[in-house]
């Protein structure tokens, strides 16, 4: 058991020591780099961006395993949460790649991701949906956040505010709407139809 212990811990520290950066910087000019914030809060919080949408990727994903089971056989749920993953794991590849063209991930990136532990518990398809749209509406939130947060900071990250207005806050809102609008539908179609609503609808999806 210690033997394993050990060896875990020597794995973490050669995937730390990984993913540091230690070459010298070689007297290359950096004044490219113009997202230098003074209280380095818009940079932190997009770091937290990243983290936030690999959680809901993996969050997804849980969900798409849990409907993937024998017992529970809901085919549509299990595709749609499988491509939510998809898309929350490509949200956060697009954030790392912003930061990268900007020439903030020259140095250490070993605090960009972590691992955390997925809690995800689901009762039914109308749980499922409401914990999505749930999550979705933190995540708008924190997008709004860190817009207003780059739009204050000294110089104004103006570039990194359009860019996620234009490429994350669209597709927030019209995310957020399309699971109020299935969550509605289900809904309404359990108190009509009872539980074969939850495997019509799995059909529709
Ligand atoms: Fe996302």
């Amino acid at each position: 058991m210690m033997k394993l212990f050990a060896a875990v811990l020597l794995m973490a520290a050669v995937v730390n020591s990984q993913m540091t950066c230690r070459l010298k910087q070689h007297g290359i000019p950096n004044e490219w780099v113009g997202l230098r914030d003074t209280t380095g809060k818009c940079l932190q919080e997009m770091r937290n961006q990243v983290q936030m949408e690999i959680n809901a990727s993996n969050i997804y994903l849980a969900m798409a395993a849990h409907f993937s089971r024998d017992l529970i056989n809901r085919p549509g749920f299990a595709e749609h949460f499988f491509k939510s993953a998809r898309e929350e794991r490509e949200h956060g590849r697009k954030l790392i790649e912003y930061l990268s063209m900007r020439g903030q991930l020259t140095k250490d990136v070993t605090e960009l991701i972590q691992l955390i532990d997925v809690d995800v518990k689901i009762d039914s398809g109308v749980d499922a949906l409401r914990q999505a749209l749930e999550l979705e509406t933190k995540v708008t939130q924190s997008i709004r956040s860190l817009i207003k947060t780059c739009e204050k900071s000294s110089p104004s990250w103006y570039h990194l505010s359009d860019w996620l207005i234009t490429e994350y806050l669209e597709e927030q809102l019209t995310g957020e709407r399309d699971l109020a609008g299935k969550l509605s539908t289900l809904t309404k179609m359990m108190d009509s139809q009872g539980a074969i609503a939850e495997f019509l609808f799995d059909k529709q999806l």
